[in-house]
């Protein structure tokens, strides 16, 4: 038997870390932390206090969405030698949202051992508390920030009856949720579930109207980390109001051109214009 079959493999552990309150992190992933040869860190200066408070001396490496497919590879190498190696992110659960899937998509390759040190995670712990259904939900991550292309996101969603969860910039909020309204109604819940763990923990259940107001009313509700939940759309009431749009349509359709039957049509229903024209057009085809 060579010495190479001998060597035992090392372990890759995906850290949770706490996503504000320092109480969050766990005796189990400061223990792996120390007991590690290397610790992957989305930003070592982010991390720095944070590893120092735990009195965690481990190397520790820069790993992040610049360089992580390139080092991925020797990283494995590492581990198949023997090394252990932990994955952590600025705050929660690495890989969500945050880098790392490339080294463990490998390490499933390689049939390295990836093992979870499991902790807070901003979009569950913002679901737990929302007060929407959590029995089936849908983690949505980060919409695009131009205009255009988060409303053809949000579009796409408009049938989706899970609960939906977002991150969102404290900077962008008043422009989501503005879109949220004119795309899913002013009567559907969203949630604010902001600066989760830390002093000015926020949670604000509201139709989508009501919630604007709120973001707008008071800057304090547009600082720190948030979470967007939106409530799932119903679907009976979907189909109702797609066919009652529908009928609309095709009497407006009989005697006008398409964008003046939508454009009647989104002033009598208050459905989302693209949807309404989206259903002229197959319509107008059938
Ligand atoms: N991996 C992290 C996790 O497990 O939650 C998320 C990383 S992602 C880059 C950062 C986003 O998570 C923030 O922009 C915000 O949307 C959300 N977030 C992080 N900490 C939060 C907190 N304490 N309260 C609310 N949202 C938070």
């Amino acid at each position: 038997m060579s010495s190479q079959t001998l060597q035992k493999t090392g372990n890759i552990y995906v850290v949770a870390t706490p996503i504000g309150n320092l109480g969050d992190m766990s005796p189990r992933a400061v223990e792996t932390l120390q007991s590690v040869d290397l610790i992957l860190a989305e930003d070592t200066r982010h991390s720095k206090p944070l590893l120092q408070h735990f009195q965690i001396q481990t190397k520790c490496q820069a790993f992040h969405e610049h360089n992580e497919k390139e080092i991925s590879e020797g990283l494995c190498q590492r581990v198949l030698q023997g090394e252990s190696i932990a994955i952590i992110s600025d705050a929660g659960v690495p890989l969500v949202s945050d880098p790392g899937f490339p080294l463990v998509r490998l390490a499933h390759q390689y049939k390295i051992p990836v093992l979870s040190v499991p902790g807070a995670c901003a979009a569950i712990s913002a679901l737990s508390v929302s007060g929407l259904p959590t029995d089936r939900f849908s983690f949505e991550g980060f919409l695009p920030s131009k205009r255009s292309a988060r409303q053809r996101v949000l579009n796409e969603l408009v049938k989706e009856s899970r609960t939906m969860v977002f991150y969102e910039a404290p900077r962008r909020l008043i422009d989501t949720l503005e879109d949220m309204q004119s795309i899913f109604g002013s009567e559907r819940r969203v949630v604010l579930a902001r600066e989760l763990t830390k002093l000015f923990e926020t949670v604000r259940n509201a139709p989508v109207s009501e919630l604007l107001d709120f973001v707008k009313s008071d800057e304090n509700q547009r600082k720190g980390e948030c979470v967007l939940l939106l409530e799932g759309a119903v679907l009976e009431d979907l189909d109702a109001s797609s066919v009652e749009s529908k009928e609309l349509l095709r009497i407006l359709l009989d005697e006008l051109p398409v964008k003046q039957s939508v454009s009647i049509a989104v002033k009598i229903t208050g459905m989302n214009k693209n949807r309404l024209y989206q259903e002229a057009l197959e319509l107008k085809e059938n």
